[in-house]
């Protein structure tokens, strides 16, 4: 037997979750984003399932690549474009579309001899500041595409900064205005929305939607669970309980003793740690799933160990099974009461983890 901590991606999962992006923009067609290696849920693995996608979107050519070369016949757009000239023979060999955000890439694409002419995706920045032309760069860039020879199809898109906040309702409103504003008359392709404005501003659906974490079963919102949102976890991290230790009142557990008994207690020692992809910085009272009930976790993650307080699991002992996040314990609750989100506990999956489908 090996060391019990695993990923088991549900594969069934992920084609529900692409269902709900369905029925929630029936009218667009469906970019699944799977950059970061599908946010940790594997490319292929996770392609495969979506593959009824009618596009795929990442930032890493390699990926792109593999993607082409497994037979994926759908667009592959890349996420931040090219970075350097040369990639734009890869960009024809394999047929990939682009994402042109900057004055940089224009000229790299003119300065480009063309064999094929490139799907396009003109990228605008409507207010998040990040990528993207201006509003008053964006008639000339437009123009230098439609002028060049390396370009064929151009669609416009924009990404939104609130989206997924409650009260981001004006921000929102905001950039899809001024992005409605220079696409008027254009009879070009559009395309807007992630997950939070997939589910929360059907207005913003367009032509092509970018749904990237509720794919994986995660909630965009704070404010509402995937549960309610009907998404199911991909991916559910489990292990067992390696070790059971008994703590007297004073005692401590792991390293620096942040933790202390203040009473007698069991400790349930799990296989599974910082190196696995669990975040350090989960504090006391995050919460674990043992032999299916809810249990905490307490002391300083270790490297490949945490503890856990094994009241109110008396049964609970060596070999107890234990969900880290996913089935039974959304992965949204762990990153929240870690302080990050769930998209940085997918996505920092250890290349050490045992995959499992
Ligand atoms: C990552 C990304 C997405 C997907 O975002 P989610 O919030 O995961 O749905 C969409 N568009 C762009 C440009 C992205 O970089």
């Amino acid at each position: 037997m090996s060391r019990p901590i695993q990923a088991l991606i549900d594969l069934s999962a992920l084609e529900h979750n692409l269902s709900v992006v369905r029925r929630h923009a029936p009218h667009s067609r469906v970019m699944a984003v799977i950059k970061a290696d599908a946010y940790g849920h594997g490319l292929l693995r996770a392609a495969e399932a979506l593959r009824r996608a009618d596009g795929f979107a990442m930032l890493e050519m390699d990926a792109a690549v593999r993607l082409r070369e497994a037979g994926y016949r759908q667009t592959i757009l890349l996420l931040e474009g090219f970075f350097g000239i040369e990639e734009l023979a890869w960009i024809e060999q394999y047929h990939l579309s682009t994402v042109i955000h900057h004055r940089e890439q224009l000229a790299m694409l003119s300065a480009h001899r063309p064999g094929v002419r490139l799907h396009v995706f003109l990228k605008l920045n409507t207010g998040m500041n990040r990528l993207g032309f201006t509003l008053e760069q964006f008639p000339a860039a437009l123009e230098a595409l439609k002028a060049s020879p390396a370009v064929g199809q151009i669609t416009l898109m924009t990404h939104f900064a609130c989206a997924d906040e409650s009260s981001g309702n004006e921000n929102v409103n905001a950039q899809l205005q001024r992005f409605n504003l220079v696409a008027a008359g254009r009879n070009l392709p559009l395309s807007l929305a992630n997950s939070a404005a997939i589910l929360r501003y059907p207005e913003a659906h367009a032509d092509w939607v970018r749904p990237g974490i509720m794919l994986y079963g995660a909630s965009p919102f704070s404010d509402r669970t995937a549960d309610e949102l009907d998404l199911y976890p991909a991916m559910t991290v489990s292990s067992r309980i390696i070790a059971v230790q008994t703590l007297n009142p004073g005692d401590g557990v792991g390293y620096g003793h942040i933790f202390r008994a203040d009473r007698p207690m069991r400790v349930g020692i799990v296989a599974g740690g910082y190196a696995d992809g669990y975040p350090r910085h989960a504090p006391a009272g995050t919460p674990i799933l043992v032999d299916g009930r809810r249990a905490r976790i307490i002391g300083r993650i270790s490297m490949d160990m945490l503890h856990i307080d094994l009241s109110g699991v008396e049964n609970a002992g060596v070999g107890s099974p234990v969900t880290l996040w996913g089935k039974g314990m959304p992965v949204d609750e762990v990153a929240r009461a870690a302080g990050t989100v769930s998209y940085e506990l997918l996505c920092a999956l250890a290349p050490r983890m045992r995959i499992a489908t």
